[in-house]
């Protein structure tokens, strides 16, 4: 890979650019062989260049890529009405990544207060060590300072509570809230999995304060954790809930999804998108929700990922300074009591893509098609690697 001073430093950026991959193996530019054990970050759930998904595309490519939103979509109707089938929603309104669609989340629960007369509510509480995003609204939404440091006078409206903490969620509320917003398992942080109820307490306090509950699902949906929604996993119903990342199998698409009662906020004019559920994007996400739930990925998640869970405990009995693992599905992690970046490096340059979050904590997250030999390939670098290292 070249020293390349054009592109902006905004990352720090491994050494490494791949050329082609193929379900969940990555080769770079030298032809080296990877395990991709982080899915371009919770994107790639069907695993790279799924068959179906590039069929759709390239279908659509030649036909129509982009018309606006200012005509008829029939790509984004259909998927609409797939995503409207496998949750509580609605409606869904189509824009182009996590941050977008909390943003349209943020707008929708400020103006769905204005229209119902509770004037004076514009607050909405979220999460310690929450990540919602980049914009302005959404950093400010996100619970950690170093996401904040520089960006000031941040977006007024937003209060942070511990996650997991309910009382922390009541004392928080005055006559200013207007929503809650949190992950059900929270993806930047290190998958931070809450306690049993902790959504049903949520709901509640919601409901008896008068408030709206979004859920941020951008990392947890699309069968990431076993269903089809985080939330599912318990009887919770959000009202608005978000979706971005592997939406569309890495092009890109986000989207707020509702009821039909919060959906009055937005009325014509309201707000938009240029690019939102584009013909092509469309085609692509359409293609990957008939996967993950036609072709029954998504019964493979729950075995997988005890499978998973059961061979990193193994690691953790073998290794002190493994701290803790936990998962839910595919979307696990391996804490450590020490710092994770030095695993996540050498376990690259053998052959494994994972990531250091929080500085101890490495967050696996693999296609929701890998096979149970690549979770006994990837655990036993992991393995070696701890064992190298310390
Ligand atoms: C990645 C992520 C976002 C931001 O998504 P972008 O597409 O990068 O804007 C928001 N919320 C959660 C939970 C995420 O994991």
């Amino acid at each position: 890979m070249s020293n390349n001073q054009s592109v902006m430093p905004t990352y720090g950026r491994f050494p490494i650019a791949f050329d082609h991959g193929e379900g969940t193996i990555l080769w770079d530019e030298n032809g080296k062989r990877y395990l991709d054990f982080l899915s371009g970050i919770g994107v790639n759930n069907l695993g790279h260049c799924h068959p179906k998904v590039v069929d759709a595309v390239r279908n659509q490519v030649g036909r129509l890529i982009h018309t606006s939103n200012l005509y008829g979509i029939p790509n984004q109707e259909k998927l609409a009405d797939r995503l409207t089938e496998s949750c509580f929603a609605d409606q869904v309104f189509f824009c182009n990544s996590g941050a977008e669609a909390n943003e349209a989340a943020i707008k929708m629960a400020r103006k769905s207060m204005r229209d119902n007369g509770k004037t004076s509510r514009f607050e909405i509480i979220t999460a310690i060590n929450s990540f919602h995003g980049r914009t302005l609204a959404t950093l400010t939404a996100t619970g950690q300072e170093k996401v904040h440091r520089g960006f000031d006078p941040l977006v007024p409206g937003f209060r942070y509570v511990p996650y997991n903490d309910i009382d922390a969620v009541k004392s928080a509320i005055t006559t200013y809230t207007a929503a809650i917003m949190v992950e059900p398992i929270q993806g930047e942080a290190g998958i931070q999995i809450p306690d049993n109820g902790y959504l049903a307490d949520l709901r509640k306090i919601a409901d008896d304060e008068g408030l709206l509950l979004i859920l941020d699902e951008v990392q947890t949906g699309m069968g990431r954790t076993g269903k089809m929604w985080c939330h599912q996993w318990s009887d919770v119903i959000p009202d608005i809930m978000t979706s971005a990342k592997a939406l569309a199998s890495g092009l890109p698409m986000g989207a707020l999804l509702t009821t039909k009662e919060a959906a009055k906020a937005f009325s014509p004019g309201t707000h938009g998108s240029t690019f939102g559920g584009s013909p092509l994007v469309s085609a692509a996400a359409l293609a990957t929700i008939e996967t993950i739930i036609d072709d029954d990925v998504i019964g493979e998640v729950v075995p997988k990922g005890e499978y998973l869970l059961k061979k990193l405990t193994e690691l953790m009995n073998q290794h002190k300074l493994v701290k803790s693992v936990r998962g839910r599905g595919l979307m696990a992690a391996v804490e450590l009591n020490s710092p994770a970046e030095a695993v996540v490096s050498v376990v690259l340059t053998r052959g494994l893509l994972v990531s250091c979050q929080m500085g101890t904590i490495i967050r696996i997250l693999p296609p929701l098609t890998v096979s149970y030999e690549e979770i006994d390939e990837a655990v036993s670098i992991l393995d070696q690697a701890i064992a190298d290292i310390f």
